[in-house]
């Protein structure tokens, strides 16, 4: 699932392709993910069409693993790209009820980027698509003064990157109580952290992913903080991590996946000391990590 580095770098990419640019058809075979909080909860997508085509997109930005596409009109479009969403900026041809790319698309031939369900076309004749091979994603539009006041939106705590204080994070987690892991994944303490950079900076501070956040010292809270800053921005720099269909918005893959220490590494050997690297199951996903460089007694300073 596209989580904050991914999120950030498609609104990058999209910000570069797409900003200023006017809507002039939208297409979709999946109308009831499509909902008009302008009138009430409907998912009647001939609304929603009325409400759009014609629209200018004026600025894309994000909140937590959320996009939001500010457009004219006073609207605001809200997506969750959930499991395997991604938007693409490109040239397509609806064939059959199936978009091919044209000759003179530049996206790569991924398979990940085949799966087309929502097109909107350009007045410049390229076309932003969202290809989401399971269908998840959630896409709302709102007034735009009203959507801060989405449930979703309004229940996010803050920003994880890049502007989070070392203050408000300790304040954030030391009010829950609850496994490190499951804390950091909650996206009311803060806003953007997913399976994949939880598990990684776990590994960087050195905490087992089932350490009560009550018994985290000082000292830990610290490698923690520093190894979120650190690795979420170079994460960010690499375009994100495509574990599975995440891409950018040109279709190619973002590389942090080469970094990864411990997520998706599970029965290989840990980099930093060769223990081969362990999962434990919490709620309905799996934390990766390594039983020696995270063990539970494993605190900084303390020798082993
Ligand atoms: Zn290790």
């Amino acid at each position: 699932m596209p989580e904050l580095p991914e999120v950030e770098t498609t609104v990058r990419g999209l910000q570069k392709k797409v900003v200023g640019r006017t809507i002039t058809r939208v297409w979709t075979d999946v109308p009831e993910r499509i909902k008009n909080k302008q009138a009430g909860d409907s998912s009647d997508f001939a609304a929603f069409q009325r409400a759009i085509v014609g629209a200018k997109i004026k600025e894309i930005s994000r909140r937590g693993k959320y996009l939001l596409f500010q457009l004219s009109r006073g609207l605001t479009l809200v997506v969750h790209q959930k499991m395997t969403g991604h938007f693409l900026v490109g040239r397509w041809r609806l064939v059959n009820r199936k978009w091919l790319p044209r000759p003179d698309c530049s996206l790569s031939n991924d398979p990940a980027n085949r799966f087309l369900h929502l097109v909107f076309t350009l007045d410049n004749g390229q076309q932003l698509a969202l290809s989401d091979a399971r269908k998840f994603a959630r896409i709302e539009l709102y007034p735009a003064e009203k959507f801060a006041d989405c449930p979703v939106l309004k229940s996010l705590g803050p920003e994880a990157w890049p502007d989070l204080n070392f203050n408000l994070f300790c304040h954030q987690l030391r009010r829950r109580k609850g496994k490190i892991k499951t804390v950091l994944l909650n996206q009311e303490v803060m806003a953007g952290l997913g399976n994949i950079y939880t598990d990684e900076l776990l590994f960087a501070a050195r905490i087992h992913p089932l350490t009560p956040v009550s018994s985290l010292s000082s000292g830990q809270m610290q490698l923690l903080f520093r190894a979120m800053k650190r690795i979420l921005s170079s994460a960010v720099a690499h375009g994100g991590t495509s574990f599975s269909d995440y891409r950018k918005a040109d279709g190619q893959r973002g590389t942090y996946s080469r970094h990864l220490k411990v997520y998706g590494r599970y029965n290989q050997p840990c980099f930093r000391c060769g223990s081969m690297i362990q999962r434990v199951r919490i709620g309905s996903r799996f934390a990766c990590f390594c039983p020696d460089c995270q063990s539970a007694g494993n605190f900084p300073g303390k020798k082993r």
